[in-house]
Parts: C-alpha cells; structure tokens; sequence
C-alpha cells in the first residue's frame, strides 16, 4: 500500500492515557512496549496507524509472524469464511475441514519424506510450546535426556526451550559453537570458520573423555534470528546433518522464524538440502494468529496416546488463516521474491556500511536482514577482531527509525544488531522507503555520541530476544 496515504483521525488523548496505563499495570518484563511506545489502532500491509495518528512502516511484522503484512485480504477473507459458517472456534484436537485443509496445505510444502510419512502434533499455541514438544518427543524416542544446542540460539521461554537457548546454561545441555562470519570465534569466518565449528562438534561427541553422553537431539535454527541473523553456511548445516544421522541423534530443525519463505526458500532447510528428522513452525504458519505444530518422521511417533496434550490445539480461526497464508505464499512465489528483494536490500545496505565505519556488518537471507552497530574507535587493530559491539548506538538507531515512522527490531548477543523483517509482500517502493528511513536514522544517530558497551556486558532483556550471556 502506499506510504503516503493521509493519517487517519488519531485519539486525542488516548495514546498517552494508554501508555501510561500500561506502564502501570503491565509487569516489568514488558519489552516492546519499552522501545516502541505505540499504541496501534489499524494496520494493512505494510503499516499501522498509531493511536496519535501517525504511521508506522512495520519491520517487526509481530517478530517475523506476519508473512503477508498486517491484515492482508486472503487472510481476512479466511478468517471471515470461518466465522461466518457457524462452524466451532474451539475443539480441542477433533477433526475438522479447516484443520484438515490447513494440513494438507502444510504438507504440500514440506521436505518430500516428511510430507510423504511424517507426522505432525499440534501443540499448545506458541512457538516455545512446539520446541517443548519437540524436546520431549526426541527424548522419548531415544530414552535419553541430553540435548545439543547451539551458542547464540533462542527457542523461546518456557523451561526446556529456555534451556536450549544461548543464555542458559543447564547441566542437560551440550552447547556447541553456531558458525559466526562476523565474530567467528576462530577468528577466520565464513565456511573456514563453519568448517572448524563443524570439526569440534565431531571431535567432542566422539571423545570418550570430551563429557558428552550420547544425547537424545540436536536444536539448530537455520538462521539464527535474535541471536542476531546469523546465517549458517549450507555446507555446515549438511555436516551437522551427517555427524547426527551417522550417531542415530535427531536433528530438530526449529524453523519459527525461518519458515514460509522469509529466508528465500519455502523452509531454511532448503538451501542446504537438509532434511530434519523434526521440524519446529509456528509464526508464519498461523497467518498472524496464534498456531505452532512439530512435523517429525514417523519413526520417533513413539508416544502414547495423551503423552503430549494440550487445550489450545485446535485453533480453528489461526488454522483458516495459516492455510491462506502458506497457500498465498506458494502461489505467488513470495520465497522467491524475498529472496531478490533481500539480496538487493542487503546490496544497498552494503552501501550504508561503506559510508559510516559504525556499520560493522550487514547480513541476512532474504527479508531476515540484520545490520550490526560497532564501535570503530575501539577496534583493535592488531587482534584482526572486528570493532566491539554498540548496543547504545543500536537502541538509538531504533529511536531514530522510529522517530522517522519506522520501526526494527535489536537483536544479537548485545542488542546491538538493528533487524529487518518485513512482509514479503514488501514492494520495491516499499523496501527504497524503508532504508531511506534506516539510512537517515543511522545518520543521525552515528553524529550524536552514546555511552560505550563495557566488554562483556548483557543485552538488555527484551522479549523474543535471546537471553544474552
Ligand atoms: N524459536 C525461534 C527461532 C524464535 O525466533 C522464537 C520467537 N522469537 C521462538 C522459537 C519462540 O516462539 P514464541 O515467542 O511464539 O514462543
């Protein structure tokens, strides 16, 4: 939709007396609501409408859930379709034609053996619910109880996914290296870096001494998203595939945030050809409402009936929703789409980061962009380490978007790393728009002087961030 329709009429008044309401009343965990004090009253596409009247160009998309943009018309029109049959909102995990056709438009989708003989178990309604379900499935199935997670990763925030997030720390989990271009831990980067990653992974599971009993799964994110977008080369993926097909060890591939085209490809697997023995989704795949499955190969289908249960599974309304989005998506090739306008985008990017030293890095895959903020005075040059990170500089980066109409997300170990996630109906006047507001607020923020990061020091916590250690 166009940038420059007219503001619609705002509520005076209402947008202060709702924040403030809202700091009052709301637990101190609450986090957007902190860096975006905005009280959204419509939304379409690509932007919502503020409670004070203005607009907002959205790159937050709900933490990367609304593939299509906020209330896009096959979404709407599913939900409507629902609601106007008379047919029940809430059933539990009975059989019905919508969840029925959501299925078979999920499956149409997936990786050939998993839609040909995999099983899917809907889970409660969040993304943590499933990676629980996941968790508890593969350990079930292997009747083992450790895990292998990865540094820098986020599951979300019930216990067990906590637990196989990067800032946690649980005697139950191994944590390995996540390849890291930018700060490789090697110090080499790229599939050099990827490659020795791979190696110590090897290397420790098969060390009888390296305290590492076999464990019942392995938890990747394909790219990882509020670790800070760091996208795993393909041929590390592959290697972390053969390592744990040839240890009989599952790999679950938690693609919450990756999936329904956001990376590229359909699902983030693809790029490298992996298949997962589990596959995490939720997000995308309720078309903006809440909805989260686990997709596994039979062969783990070891539970019994009621071993895994739930009231909320059955979400007759996110079902409708999800089935248009997922078949939006196919239909119109978006996957491809996100995968030339996110390559563009990052080329120009690249340009950003020419022209202020503050720009450590952009990457990303498709339309999951991350832009890291560094401090280039602090670099020491010898180290061959790039410039510490600017957590102060990123949160005024997202000020200064915000103060421009148009709202990112911070994520990475220190917050530091300004994200890009929007729709993938995003238009090529759209995305000029967008970093036009990016490319200003970076200016700005760049010539006004922030307090520095002390070496070390956490992320501020924020939700759908990874807890950062
Ligand atoms: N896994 C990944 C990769 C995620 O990005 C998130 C949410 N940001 C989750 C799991 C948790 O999802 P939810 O917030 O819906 O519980």
């Amino acid at each position: 939709m166009a940038v420059t329709e007219p503001a619609p009429a705002a509520l005076p008044g209402a947008h202060e007396h709702i924040l403030r309401r809202q700091a009052l009343r709301e637990s101190a965990a609450r986090t957007y609501a902190r860096s975006l004090p905005i009280v959204p009253v419509r939304a379409r596409g690509l932007t919502i409408e503020g409670a004070d009247g203005r607009r907002y160009l959205d790159c937050l998309s709900g933490a990367g859930t609304l593939a299509l943009g906020h209330n896009h018309p096959v979404v709407l029109e599913a939900i409507r379709k629902v609601l106007d049959s008379g047919a029940p909102l809430h059933v539990l995990d009975l059989a019905t034609p919508v969840k029925d056709a959501f299925t078979t438009e999920l499956f149409a989708t997936l990786p050939r053996e998993l839609a040909e003989r995999g099983r899917i178990q809907f889970c409660g309604p969040a993304g943590t619910d499933a990676v629980e379900a996941a968790l508890k499935l593969v350990r079930g199935a292997t009747g083992r109880e450790g895990l292998l997670a990865f540094t820098g990763a986020y599951h979300g925030m019930t216990a067990g996914a906590l637990a196989v997030s990067g800032g946690a720390r649980d005697v139950r989990v191994t944590r390995l290296p996540y390849p890291h271009t930018y700060r490789c831990p090697y110090g080499v980067g790229g599939e050099r870096g990827a490659e020795i990653a791979a190696r110590w992974t090897e290397n420790l599971l098969d060390d009888p001494k390296g305290g590492v009993p076999a464990p019942a799964g392995m938890i990747l994110e394909p790219v990882q998203g509020e670790g800070g977008v760091n996208p795993a080369p393909d041929a590390w993926l592959r290697r972390m595939r053969a390592i744990t097909a040839e240890r009989s060890i599952p790999l679950i591939a938690d693609e919450v945030q990756t999936g329904v085209g956001r990376t590229g490809r359909f699902w983030a697997v693809e790029h490298s050809g992996v298949v997962p023995d589990v596959m995490v989704l939720s997000k995308a795949i309720g078309g903006s409402l809440p909805l989260a499955v686990i997709v596994y190969r039979e062969e783990l289908d070891t539970w019994q009936p009621g071993a895994h249960a739930g009231t909320f599974r059955g979400n007759q309304l996110a079902m409708a929703a999800g089935a248009a989005t997922l078949a939006h998506v196919r239909e119109n090739r978006l996957a491809d789409r996100a995968a030339v306008l996110g390559a563009r985008m990052l080329g120009q990017l690249q340009g950003l980061a020419a022209e202020h030293p503050c720009v450590g890095d952009v990457r990303g895959r498709g339309l999951m962009i991350g832009v890291e903020l560094v401090d280039p005075e602090r670099e020491d040059l010898g180290s061959g380490n790039p410039p510490p990170p600017a957590p102060a500089l990123a949160a005024a980066v997202q000020q200064e978007c915000l103060r421009r109409g148009l709202i990112v997300e911070l994520g990475g170990r220190h917050a530091s790393v300004v994200r890009l996630l929007p729709p993938l109906t995003l238009t090529d006047e759209q995305a000029v728009a967008v970093l036009d507001r990016l490319a200003d607020a970076v200016a700005a923020a760049a010539r006004t002087p922030h307090p520095r990061a002390e070496p070390g020091a956490d992320a501020p916590h924020r939700a759908g961030a990874a807890p950062s250690h």
